[in-house]
């Protein structure tokens, strides 16, 4: 470290995101606050706000976490989101019409902005905050999903398509700045819209590489944020799974062969979803496991941590197939074995559950 890095890292603000994890704890990280309901307003969005919670269900339901076993999101403060936004951008949330627009739920405009803060940009707060937990886990456990966060289309001092926290950006900036070593990062987007947010504010840095596929038709087309993909992949509508994985495989691969990070965000957006009305594109639930498969398998094969968020997609089937896609990168030996061997090891009631689930289809051990 310079001596110039090591004067910025010491002077980093006092944040409660970086506070030590039981080793007992899955990386997995999810707060009951990341879901937006009240008074029906969510129904007004193509877009099932519940989500995260419903995921966090099927993953209890088959009994891989439970509430004991899994990371509490904080909300990230103010302190926290200045890292990366403008005093001026934190406080143009203060006005409902911006808030309105920026999610895409019009009729918050006639809200009080208490209200507003409190039941919509709350939950977006909280999610911002377990995916910069999550980053500082992906490194000390190799890796970790945040259950929400994935807000690509926000930048320091814009948002937009219902992002407004600059989540992936904010994760990888606390690394760079509180993690000794850390100093490069990939970014591998797969959400069905292109990551303009993230592209924006990393649009100069050569630390952080970026590859993004998308369907090059839909929102936002931003031109000017796509000169900062190293490694861009567009999709036509109504692509399908052989070609889409085909694509993933040689590209994926050919990332990380590039560059190596010291960590990998995967922006795991699902509204590559057939049928997803805003994603144009024709993957089908099977088609979105696979995907999540291949590049865990390419990171945790080279030894490269790796932080999922879930971003976009927000069909009623689409928590069902999230929390499948995650027991499968367990089936399949890519996550979750460490916490299994600390369980073993305790007293927990849990252990049996977890050993039994574990064992049933552990195919490969690759890591
Ligand atoms: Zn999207």
């Amino acid at each position: 470290m310079s001596g110039k890095e090591d004067e910025r890292k010491r002077s980093s603000h006092h944040t409660d995101l970086y506070v030590s994890i039981p080793a007992t704890c899955l990386p997995i990280v999810y707060h009951p606050d990341y879901n937006i309901t009240f008074m029906g307003l969510e129904k007004l969005h193509p877009f099932d706000s519940g989500k995260w919670g419903k995921v966090i269900h099927f993953l209890k339901e088959e009994q891989f976490i439970h509430d004991g076993n899994i990371v509490e999101a904080r909300e990230a403060t103010e302190e926290d989101l200045l890292v990366v936004h403008s005093k001026r951008y934190l406080n143009r949330l203060k006005w409902s019409v911006v808030v309105a627009s920026i999610t895409e739920i019009p009729p918050l405009l006639f809200l009080p902005n208490p209200l507003v803060q409190r039941k919509v940009l709350r939950p977006l707060r909280t999610q911002t905050g377990g995916t910069i937990m999550a980053g500082k886990l992906a490194i000390d456990r190799g890796w970790a999903i945040n259950v929400g966060g994935g807000f690509h289309h926000c930048s320091s001092d814009k948002g937009g398509g219902f992002c407004a926290y600059a989540d992936i950006t904010l994760a990888i900036k606390f690394l760079f700045e509180r993690v000794e070593g850390i100093s490069r990062a990939t970014i591998i987007d797969l959400d069905a819209h292109q990551g303009n947010g993230h592209e924006r504010d990393f649009m100069d840095d050569r630390r952080v590489f970026i590859m993004d596929m998308y369907n090059h038709n839909i929102y936002p087309g931003d031109r000017f944020a796509k000169r900062a993909i190293r490694r861009k992949v567009e999709l036509e509508w109504g692509t399908e799974d052989s070609e889409y994985l085909q694509k993933l495989e040689l590209h994926s691969e050919g990332t990380l062969n590039e560059v190596r990070p010291d960590i990998l965000v995967y922006n795991a957006g699902t509204d590559i979803l057939d049928g997803d009305p805003l994603g144009g594109l024709s993957i089908s639930p099977q088609g979105i496991i696979k995907r999540d498969e291949i590049v865990f398998r390419a990171a945790r094969q080279r030894g490269i941590p790796i932080l999922m968020v879930t971003s976009g997609g927000y069909q009623k089937k689409t928590a069902q197939i999230i929390a499948e896609s995650i027991l499968n990168l367990k089936r399949q030996g890519l996550i979750g074995a460490e916490a299994e061997e600390e369980e073993r090891g305790s007293s927990s009631p849990e252990t049996h559950l977890l050993h039994g689930a574990g064992s049933a289809g552990s195919t490969s051990t690759t890591v």
